[in-house]
């Protein structure tokens, strides 16, 4: 028995055989880079952390290629750097650094490569061009449109019907487009927008042409995995499929489609349209990275999962008793993860299942002592471990609860007052909350969206 997934195109849960076990490819859709992402956006990225720690396992750690992408040209971009007056590649960059900081802080490798779009414009160039050449797409008023009546497989993954699907292009009439459902390749670029020259006028690239590109030049023509959001299957993945199995003689693009369902913050989808949003910015002041990775493991990945502090608080006790028990019998980790939760990841990423193990695993530490304990501990490490947990020393994991400063809860509420203070024009008061929050190491920072804070 080895990993099965749950592949969305087969709508089936599949043994997992990679073409070749010396290289194996997975490629999942990244950030768009304008904003803090919030924690539903990290869901993605930790489930694909966990199954990229999984593969390594199984492989080799040399034999995981694992391409996440940054999106840095799109449209919220550009309309971001309108608003603020800031050149688009500052905030590219600014946010593409605060992404890495944080998944970092939730314990998430860094991805084999990390391919930028605006790196590899000349790459989607070159396949819109294969398309046209083709037959598959056409130039319409310096647009290059994909045809999708000539694709008969499209909508395959997602099960859009035809209709649907041309309800879901009406938000976009356009009067270049031969069909409604037909997606934009390339698009022409104003004179205030950023562009590249091409066949077709100075232009940009279209958000799906991005991945197909990017995709074909990191990793392949065919790779074993592709990853993303569940709301990606429709149009996004669909007409990556579209772009690349057209461009290239009808190989796949993907022999397994993964995705991940949602984390909802109340009854609905965590989204920013929705202003329903936690910031890892905001929730690592307060919590530990690995309780809000934790906290994203403990439903299955293809479920929902809503979002609560009850949630974060019993993630924190549970790892609270993890590190208890590590602390009993500090050592390296075993060699290797126990059959229990290995079996329960490989079965389709199974984290209820593996977590249930981890709590076994500490019980039966529990009843050991000597020798016994110090093998039952290291075990239980190796099993945390592989899901991206325990990597602090437990020393360290209690020391760095709050109790030491003022907790976040005492901090945010001074800061409401001073607030009041400010708003008030006594500035004497609010200045006086600033020092004593200094002296106590919180340093604090007034922004155009408010104060926020970090310890010294
Ligand atoms: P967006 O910011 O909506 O373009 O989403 C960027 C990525 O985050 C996509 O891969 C989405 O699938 C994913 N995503 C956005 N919101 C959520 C959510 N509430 N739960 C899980 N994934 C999400
Ligand atoms: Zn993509």
């Amino acid at each position: 028995m080895g990993l099965a997934l749950y592949d969305t195109l087969a709508r089936d849960k599949r043994a997992f055989a990679p073409a070749d076990p010396r290289r194996v490819t997975m490629y999942v859709c990244g950030p768009t880079v304008y904003d803090h992402a919030h924690i539903g956006n990290f869901r993605a990225a930790v489930v694909f952390d966990l199954l990229f720690r999984v593969l390594r396992l199984h492989y080799g750690d040399g034999a995981v290629i694992y391409a996440r992408n940054i999106t840095d040209i799109d449209d919220k971009i550009i309309r971001r750097a309108k608003e603020t007056g800031e050149p688009i590649g500052e905030i590219t960059a600014r946010y593409a650094q605060v992404y890495r900081d944080e998944t970092r802080a939730l314990n998430i490798l860094p991805p084999t490569l990390e391919p930028a779009a605006t790196g590899h414009i000349g790459d989607m160039i070159a396949l819109v061009e294969k398309l046209l050449a083709g037959g598959f797409a056409y130039a319409a008023e310096e647009h290059v449109l994909f045809a999708v009546d000539r694709y008969k497989d499209y909508g395959a993954l997602s099960g859009v019907d035809r209709d649907e699907m041309i309800a879901g292009a009406r938000v976009d009439v356009a009067p270049y487009k031969a069909n409604p459902a037909d997606f934009v390749l390339w698009k022409p670029s104003a004179a205030d927008e950023p562009g590249w020259p091409s066949p077709w006028g100075r232009g940009r690239p279209g958000w799906h042409l991005e991945c197909s590109a990017m995709i074909g030049k990191a990793l392949g023509t065919t790779i074993d995995i592709h990853g993303g959001g569940l709301d990606l299957r429709f149009p996004h993945h669909e007409n990556e499929i579209a772009q690349s199995r057209c461009a290239h003689g009808g190989a796949p693009l993907a022999r397994y489609w993964i995705h991940n369902g949602f984390l909802n913050m109340g009854a609905d989808k965590m989204s920013k349209s929705l202003g329903n949003v936690a910031l890892p910015r905001d929730l690592l002041r307060k919590w530990p990275g690995e309780v809000l990775r934790f906290a994203l493991l403990t439903a299955h990945y293809r479920q929902p999962l809503e979002w609560t502090d009850r949630l974060l608080e019993q993630s924190k006790s549970q790892l609270d008793r993890f590190y208890r028990m590590l602390g009993e019998a500090p050592g390296q980790a075993a060699p290797a993860p126990p059959a229990s939760v290995l079996l329960a990841l490989d079965d389709d990423l199974n984290t209820p299942e593996a977590i249930a193990g981890l709590h076994e695993l500490r019980d039966i530490a529990a009843q050991m002592t000597g020798e016994a304990k110090t093998r039952a501990v290291a075990s239980l490490k190796a099993a945390g471990e592989l899901m991206g947990l325990f990597s602090n020393e437990p020393e360290a994991w209690f020391r760095a609860e709050p109790g030491e400063g003022p907790q976040a809860e005492e901090i945010d509420r001074l800061l409401a007052e001073r607030a009041d203070d400010r708003k008030a024009r006594d500035f004497a008061r609010a200045d006086a909350i600033r020092d004593r929050l200094f002296e106590s190491g919180i340093l604090i920072e007034d922004g155009p969206h408010g104060t926020s804070w970090r310890r010294a």
